[in-house]
């Protein structure tokens, strides 16, 4: 599995609580992801990402996330293919226009 650890760096600084929760803050509470078709996820945060996995703990690479998007986005880094291909079949189908008043 790609849950070995040994690529995957978790140190975080000690500070890490507060810089959490500047970045919650930030970004209102509210899950930044945006999908192919440009809206944004909006479900309540509950995580913190790195934009670009690593090092930078900086506020510019991190962004709020909620849980969903936040597994879904570490199964992708994980390198299966398979999630990212599931965003297109899970996104909200249009109302039938035939069930439309
Ligand atoms: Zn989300």
């Amino acid at each position: 599995m790609a849950w070995q650890g040994s690529t995957r760096r978790s140190r975080l600084p000690k500070n890490w609580p507060t810089i959490r929760r500047r970045v919650l803050r930030r970004d209102k509470g509210v899950c930044q992801t945006r999908f192919s078709d440009g809206q944004l996820c909006g479900a309540v945060a509950t995580d913190v990402d790195h934009i670009v996995p690593g090092d930078d703990h900086s506020v510019a690479n991190l962004r709020a996330l909620c849980g969903w998007c936040h597994a879904r986005k570490s199964a992708s880094e994980g390198g299966t293919a398979a999630a990212r291909t599931r965003v297109r079949t899970e996104r909200p189908k249009p109302t039938h226009p035939a069930l439309e008043d």
